[in-house]
């Protein structure tokens, strides 16, 4: 294991790590670095690896995009567990979860356009903001069951919020295990009444990963210190879906020679463009500080 991953006290029962991709485009080097991690943090332990496609975005994710993560993965070296979990074939286990905090009274219809939470967010000029910006302002949280029900039935597209103090009236305070930051108190508060689901997605990145996390029996989630701040409402979710807690790694995030986060956004170079360019498994490692 690298200095970059401590490793904490080994769990009872063996190990399993995931690396889970969105297919919207090619792997960088960041992906590469998170994919090591996982599958060497598995290997190390006797433990298993596998991978899982991230594809519930219909709109940004395509079928050459998974073959082509496959390429870079294998071209890695990395050997993950069959049958590779496609989020978008899962999709009655993700309505399961809403099923079940619906029954709770936990999730709520939001009528809101980006445009209305934007003029709102404006207009009350000191909105809260969260790591991903302005939390939702709330404008659906508190509408009358009758307006709700007519809204629902005239057919304009709804989300459907979790209502986060409620859930967490339900849950009492919540802790993770981090292997750098130790054991976090979980403030989903911080991310406001997150989306679980939408009309043309009926589920969230949130909800999809903490489902098949569990159903995966993933016991080490090792990801980007970028999604930090979503384990809380992961957390969150587990303790109303009755699941277990993995432990969490968040690991740095590679930067290029400017100091800039390695981004696709941001002009990353794909691993099949350096690959292009005569690049070799081992500079890779090299780069990325995994030398075996
Ligand atoms: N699919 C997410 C991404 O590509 C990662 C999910 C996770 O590791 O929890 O950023």
């Amino acid at each position: 294991m690298s200095a970059a991953m401590p490793s904490l006290p080994s769990a009872s029962g063996s190990v399993v790590t995931r690396f889970a991709p969105s297919p919207t485009g090619r792997l960088h080097l960041g992906h590469a670095y998170s994919a090591l991690l996982n599958a060497r943090y598995a290997a190390a332990r006797g433990g298993r690896f596998l991978l899982r496609i991230e594809d519930i975005d219909a709109t940004r994710c395509r079928p050459e995009f998974i073959a082509g993560i496959c390429e870079d993965l294998a071209w890695l070296g990395l050997v993950w567990e069959e049958p590779v979990r496609r989020q978008s074939a899962h999709m009655a286990d993700y309505r399961q979860a809403l099923d079940r905090l619906s029954a709770l009274g936990l999730l709520y219809p939001c009528f809101c356009t980006r445009r209305d939470i934007a003029a709102e967010v404006a207009r009350s000029g000191a909105a809260p903001h969260g790591p991903d910006g302005p939390l939702y302002p709330g404008l659906c949280k508190h509408l009358g069951e009758s307006e709700r029900q007519e809204r629902m039935a005239s057919g304009v597209p709804y989300a459907l919020r979790l209502h986060v103090d409620r859930a967490l009236a339900l849950t009492g305070p919540l802790v993770w295990e981090d292997a750098q930051a130790g054991v976090v108190a979980a403030d989903p508060l911080s991310l406001g009444d997150v989306v679980l689901a939408r009309k043309e997605t009926p589920t969230s990145y949130h909800l999809a990963v903490t489902v098949d996390d569990a159903l995966q029996g993933v016991t080490d989630v090792i990801r980007g210190q970028d999604l930090f701040h979503a384990t809380h409402i992961h957390r969150l979710l587990q303790a109303l879906l009755g699941l277990p807690t993995p432990r969490y790694h968040h690991h740095r995030l590679l930067t290029d020679e400017n100091g800039q986060r390695l981004a696709k956004r941001a002009g990353a170079p794909a691993l099949a463009d350096l690959r292009a360019q005569g690049w070799m498994r081992a500079d890779v490692l090299r780069r990325l500080g995994l030398e075996a």
